[in-house]
């Protein structure tokens, strides 16, 4: 406590630092009181003493407690490292100048003053060591010897003057304060000891906390300073695969390193981790791949410096735990977040973030890059026909061909569904898109063998060039969609590139689809009929209902515009059976022998409540099934036409006619005749032109669809009539029925009803 002696336990030289620090605190107060104190002495003496003499003390004083508290000031970091012996002494000597200095007026100045004055002077004096006593308590060693110089002095000129009492008085007094400074040290150092220890225990408490907490895989490990493992924790063995007796005293490194112990050549991470460690740095959760039985695992390790009761470095310790699974986990969730499980291919995220980069670098070098977007041509017919399955099996197949076209300069990915995509980051060479595209096309269209189906599906390209199509990665891609839907629009099989009317067109389309959905509600269509005439007798056999739209926003829109446009949003369905409802209720006026022909599209047919639909629009309007027939076009038999065929086997049942529509446009194959009994074979426009151009192949074609028809029993419309020339051709060829402009346009219902005479009005509304 002291500080006179170094007992062999304990860090002692750390002590007197916590004991000393407190010092410097104080050191400004204590300069300041000796001051005063010296003042009210010089004051007492003055005119007693030779001021020379008073003077020449209180400079004498000053400097000394200057010399002093400069001293003490510089122990204000002690707390923080050792103190030496030598600092211990030079307090302890400046102690004991002070308190000679303070001897100096009992000595020097008593004799020449009044026996009052050496009151003043022993109370001042008992009152700056009462004050050192209170605020010095951390280092009793030099207010000891302070107290014992100044006191004895006291006792002494007490004793020599014969005031016992006095000196008695003294004796008392320097007892109670050597007591109560001994307690009050005592009391600050056990108090500092704690603080000290808690910071120390605080760390390795949190350690051992982490490893209940954090469940059974950490563990605690140990090493010494030549970096061997010791008090092996049975865990920490566990996790190495060993007993923990044969761990201890190993070093740590070669336990983990496996093979590369002797090669040398660790993994970087261990190379860090033993780096970190010759530091003797803290480190916490280090990301370490170790070799435990010849298996790559990941740990994480935290470790601090170990020091022993002497502050000396003593080996590190810390806790560990094995994170290989969350590892592997988060490597595995990478990977999927950036490839697409079934093909393998890269996917739209990473396709994105591969145009981002090629397009940074066509602004770098002031290049191009391009983006090819490829649709799969009828992969829904497989898919729908086929199921899943075979459907993802041909997906797999198409990335296999796709992976073989590209070159290091090119990404190919999927972007979801039957859709994939190229980048190419170096597109300085336009000739090398189109070829892509069409080595795309032509290596997709090639046949497929899947679970002994042999299946046809084909490809259509839309491609744009970064920057000039688009100068994000978004709008690039939106450019290349749009010409991508432009190849589709053609029919499929082709490849288009970008060009900006795509884009005004793409708009257009929108705004017109927005109208479209509300036009329903808004009442914006309306049913125009066209008479169709017996080619022999001229009366009228039936009428076509026409869809007209008169659009608010757009005006009047031909069919041929909105009719696919509400195909491809499936609007087709509701509107359509608004149109078989209206046509239904308007037929039911006209004469009973008067028919009406529906369009119905193939979307139409493939929705499984459209026979329903019809049976509904019959009943509601009491229109018998065989006044209603059903124009369909030999598109439906491309997609799924087994639905299709199927629904309109229901309505023949239900007795109502089907028509085949545009008949020579589509396919023209006859084997369609076969599948289906058609009331009516509708021969298209341009070959009744055709024919009355006298071109060969319309006559043929129109001589053979007549002469199959009459075969089974169908009837024959031709289509499109406009001139009394073209009229008496498609008569002579044997149609049956015709329509078109000579007879007349397609008019509203109320202009219909007026082609017949009041009676048969009359008696077709009975
Ligand atoms: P479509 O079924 O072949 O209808 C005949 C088209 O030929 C009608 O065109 C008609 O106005 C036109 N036309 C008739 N006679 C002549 C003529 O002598 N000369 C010329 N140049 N044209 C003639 P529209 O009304 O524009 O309809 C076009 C197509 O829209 C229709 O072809 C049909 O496929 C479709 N469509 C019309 N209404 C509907 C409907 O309610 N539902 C469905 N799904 N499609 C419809
Ligand atoms: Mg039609
Ligand atoms: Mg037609």
């Amino acid at each position: 406590m002291l500080g006179l002696s170094n007992p062999d336990d304990g860090d002692w030289a750390r002590l007197r630092g916590l004991q000393y620090s407190h010092l410097a605190t104080v050191s400004v107060p204590r300069l300041l009181a000796h001051l005063i104190a010296a003042v009210i002495v010089a004051w007492t003496y003055f005119g007693a003493v030779d001021p020379l003499m008073l003077g020449g003390w209180v400079l004498a004083l000053g400097g000394t407690l200057y010399y002093g508290a400069r001293f003490d000031r510089s122990l204000g970091d002690a707390d923080r490292r050792r103190m030496t012996r030598g600092e211990v002494a030079t307090h302890t000597i400046s102690s004991a100048i002070t308190a000679l200095l303070w001897v100096a007026p009992i000595v020097f100045f008593v004799p020449h003053g009044l026996p009052h004055d050496r009151m003043t002077l022993w109370t001042v004096l008992a009152m700056l060591l009462t004050g050192s006593a209170v605020a010095f308590a951390a280092v009793p060693l030099g207010i000891i010897v302070f107290s014992v110089i100044v006191g004895g002095a006291a006792i002494a000129s007490f004793v020599l003057t014969g005031d016992y009492p006095m000196a008695l008085v003294v004796v008392a007094y320097l007892g109670i304060i050597a007591l109560g400074v001994t307690q009050a040290a005592r009391t600050y150092l056990a108090a500092k000891v704690a603080e000290s220890n808690v910071v120390e225990k605080s760390e390795v408490v949190s350690l051992l906390l982490r490893e209940f907490e954090e469940g059974d895989a950490d563990w605690l490990w140990q090493i010494d300073t030549s970096r061997r493992v010791r008090s092996v924790s049975p865990r920490f063995a566990f996790a190495l695969g060993l007993d923990p007796e044969d761990i201890g005293g190993k070093p740590f490194l070669q336990l983990i390193a496996g093979a590369a112990w002797e090669t040398g050549q660790f993994h970087t991470s261990l190379h860090d981790l033993a780096e970190r460690i010759k530091r003797r740095e803290n480190f916490s959760n280090l990301l370490v791949r170790v070799t435990v039985q010849d298996q790559n695992r990941w740990w994480e390790l935290s470790g601090t410096p170990k020091l022993d009761e002497n502050g000396v470095f003593d080996g590190f310790r810390g806790v560990g735990s094995d994170v290989t699974e969350q590892r592997e986990s988060a490597e595995k969730i990478a990977y999927l977040a950036r490839y697409d499980t079934l093909t393998g291919l890269p996917n739209r995220l990473m396709l994105t973030e591969s145009l981002g980069d090629a397009m940074r670098y066509a602004d770098q070098w002031r290049t191009r890059c391009a983006f090819l977007m490829i649709d799969l041509d009828r992969f829904k017919a497989v898919n729908d026909t086929l199921g899943h399955l075979v459907g993802d099996q041909l997906l797999e197949l198409v990335s296999e061909r796709l992976k073989r076209l590209i070159t290091d300069n090119e990404l190919v990915g999927r972007l979801g569904g039957d859709e994939f995509a190229i980048v190419i980051k170096d597109a300085s060479d336009a000739t090398r898109v189109s070829a892509v595209a069409q080595n795309v096309i032509d290596s997709l269209s090639a046949p497929y063998e899947v679970d002994h189906h042999t299946l046809f599906v084909g490809a259509s390209v839309g491609s744009a060039l970064g920057p000039r199509d688009g100068a994000t990665v978004e709008t690039l891609m939106r450019s290349a969609d749009l010409a991508l839907y432009r190849s589709k629009d053609e029919g499929g099989g082709k490849h288009f590139s970008y060009e900006p009317a795509l884009h005004a067109h793409a708009e257009e389309r929108r705004k017109l689809e927005f109208s479209l959905r509300r036009a329903l509600e808004r009442n914006e269509f309306t049913v125009h009929y066209q008479p169709v005439v017996d080619a022999r007798e001229e009366g009228i056999v039936s009428f076509e209902a026409l869809l007209r739209w008169n659009s608010e926003d757009h005006g009047s829109v031909s069919p041929a515009k909105f009719i696919p446009l509400a195909e491809d949003t499936r609007l087709i369905v509701p509107i359509g059976e608004w149109v078989l409802r209206e046509a239904c209720r308007e037929a039911v006026r006209w004469p009973e022998h008067v028919k009406v022909a529906v369009n119905v599209s193939g979307e139409q047919l493939l929705d499984s409540n459209f026979a329903a639909t019809v049976v509904g629009a019959l009943s509601g309007s009491g229109l018998p099934p065989n006044r209603l027939e059903i124009e369909v076009t030999e598109s439906i038999f491309v997609r799924d036409g087994t639905t299709a065929q199927h629904t309109l086997e229901q309505l023949m049942a239900l007795g109502c006619g089907i028509a085949l529509d545009d008949f020579g446009t589509g396919y023209s194959s006859l084997g369609y005749l076969r599948k289906i009994r058609f009331s009516t074979i509708k021969v298209d426009r341009s070959f009744v032109q055709g024919a009355a151009k006298k071109s060969a192949e319309s006559l043929a074609i129109i001589r053979a669809v007549v002469a199959m028809a009459d075969s089974l029993e169908m009837t024959t419309t031709a289509e499109g009539v406009e001139t009394e020339h073209e009229l008496e051709v498609v008569r002579n060829l044997g149609c049956t029925k015709i329509q078109g402009f000579y007879f007349g346009r397609p008019m509203p219902a109320a202009e219909a009803r007026q082609l017949f005479p009041p009676l048969d009005l009359q008696r077709g509304a009975a």
